[in-house]
């Protein structure tokens, strides 16, 4: 008896995953992106940075190979995030863009203690000194 291939409705083949699989595909769309993300931080990251800056209307003149030499020498793609001891890139001078000399590493909390926070009774406790 011929083994039977089911070709339609193939199921995504991550663990825990019961969406369709992406046509010719073991995964399905939202699966490949996740996986994606998790092979290329650096270049998710990049793209992230870059959209945030056209959002805020900010220049943007990192190259994706500046920005992946500091992404390396601060650990910043494994490290970002939204906790208090999260990686985020901070632009030194606040008028200017994103480009190599004016982007520095900044932990979460003391990044959002710099600028606009003066004031508020808890903007020093975060400032290493
Ligand atoms: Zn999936």
């Amino acid at each position: 008896m011929p083994l039977i291939v089911k070709k339609a409705k193939k199921t995504c083949q991550t663990d825990g995953c019961h969406k369709k699989a992406a046509p010719d595909r073991r995964h399905c769309y939202s699966c490949k992106q996740t996986r994606y993300a998790e092979l290329h931080p650096i270049r998710i990251a990049f793209n992230i940075t870059k959209q945030n800056a056209k959002r805020r209307h900010k220049d943007f003149e990192l190259t994706y190979t500046q920005f992946e030499l500091f992404c390396m020498q601060h650990g910043y793609h494994i490290n970002k995030g939204r906790s208090k001891e999260s990686l985020t890139i901070d632009r030194i001078d606040n008028s200017l863009g994103y480009s190599i000399d004016n982007i520095q590493i900044m932990t979460f909390s003391a990044n959002s203690s710099k600028g606009s926070r003066i004031g508020d009774a808890n903007y020093f406790h975060d400032v290493p000194f």
